[in-house]
């Protein structure tokens, strides 16, 4: 079959009633979805597009790719504190095969039913393999998390373990030396393929995190994005970076490679007043989720890398310079 005969959207993708969440006022079947937020939200919108070979390999499974596709955008809704509404999808595909688009259906709307998204329009085309979703959600106005308004004296914090998703994509290159046991590289390729975006912690932090940003690009490069964006400086505690037992067995320069500059962690990275540090611990452990606190918001703008203290705390640290890449995302902070 060819990718005209028939839609495949509605034959992959559209859910009957009672299927999956309907919210749309008018959904399939005419041009446009139509939607509304509920009174007092405002409207959270994103896009993200994946393309073989640059943001995926060819290895990942299809229902992987389908989760990991909707997973990102859920994270930067998530980044905004807004909770999912709908999403639409566009779809570029080399050729018609069904056990694929049944796999990559599966991951993508499971995915959607967990955090109550609906799928309220796509499109498809022929050519190279790529996805490309406009996912919206929904935060009380005046609510949603910013990049710019970390103050000076706010923890920063950061949720999960990033990192892995590189050591994964690093194993997958052969660059490890040695390289990954079995046990490591599935557990360390599932973060990579298989990443969950921190909807419910995005929710909690509405009106308790005063910045937060996604980590897609590394640790260090997204930091860079709050500090230019709130126009302030951080202390940034090495010895408090939350370390995966994956990562703990590689080298130091390894393991903080991953960590400072990895990417694809899709965990949070927010800045919140030290009056909330209970709360914000307690939302971790409602949540089964850690949440480390890494360091101190600065009014001197840049970055500013200590070992041998905690977060915070100036006695007895020590300065260690910047050897990241990301680094690059700092200049013209300063
Ligand atoms: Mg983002």
């Amino acid at each position: 079959m060819s990718l005209g005969e028939f839609d495949l959207i509605e034959t992959f993708f559209w859910r009957r009633p009672g299927q999956g969440p309907h919210r749309a006022v008018v959904g399939n079947g005419d041009d446009c979805a139509v939607i509304a937020p509920a009174p007092g939200m405002q409207l959270a919108v994103s896009t993200d597009t994946m393309v073989e070979g640059r943001h995926f390999l060819s290895t990942v499974s299809p229902a992987r790719l389908g989760h990991k596709a909707l997973a990102v955008n859920l994270s930067d809704l998530a980044a905004c504190g807004a909770a999912p509404l709908a999403f639409t999808l566009a779809l570029t595909l080399p050729r018609v095969d069904e056990a694929w688009l049944k796999g990559f259906a599966k991951g993508l709307l499971d995915l959607a039913d967990e955090h109550d998204c609906e799928l309220i329009g796509g499109d498809t085309t022929a050519g190279p393999l790529a996805i490309g979703i406009t996912v919206m959600g929904e935060v009380p106005a005046g609510q949603a998390l910013l990049r710019s308004g970390a103050q000076v004296g706010d923890d920063l914090w950061v949720s999960g373990h990033p990192g892995e998703a590189r050591l994964a994509l690093d194993a997958f290159r052969g660059s490890l030396h040695p390289g990954l046991g079995t046990e490591a590289f599935e557990a360390t390729r599932l973060a990579m393929e298989r990443p969950d975006p921190r909807v419910a912690l995005g929710v909690g932090l509405r009106g308790l995190a005063t910045s937060a940003i996604d980590v897609s690009d590394g640790l260090l490069g997204d930091l860079g994005h709050v500090l230019r964006r709130s126009r302030v400086g951080v202390a940034l505690s090495l010895d408090e970076l939350p370390v995966s037992p994956w990562l703990a067995a590689r080298s130091p320069d390894e393991r903080l490679n991953c960590i400072l500059a990895g990417g694809d962690d899709y965990e949070l990275l927010f800045t919140a007043p030290p009056a909330q540090r209970e709360r914000v611990t307690q939302l971790g452990a409602e949540l089964g989720l850690v949440l480390s606190r890494i360091g101190q918001i600065e009014a001197e703008p840049g970055l500013r890398l200590w070992r041998g203290a905690s977060a915070g705390a100036s006695e007895g640290r020590q300065a260690v310079p910047n050897r990241w890449a990301s680094f690059d995302h700092f200049k013209g902070a300063a």
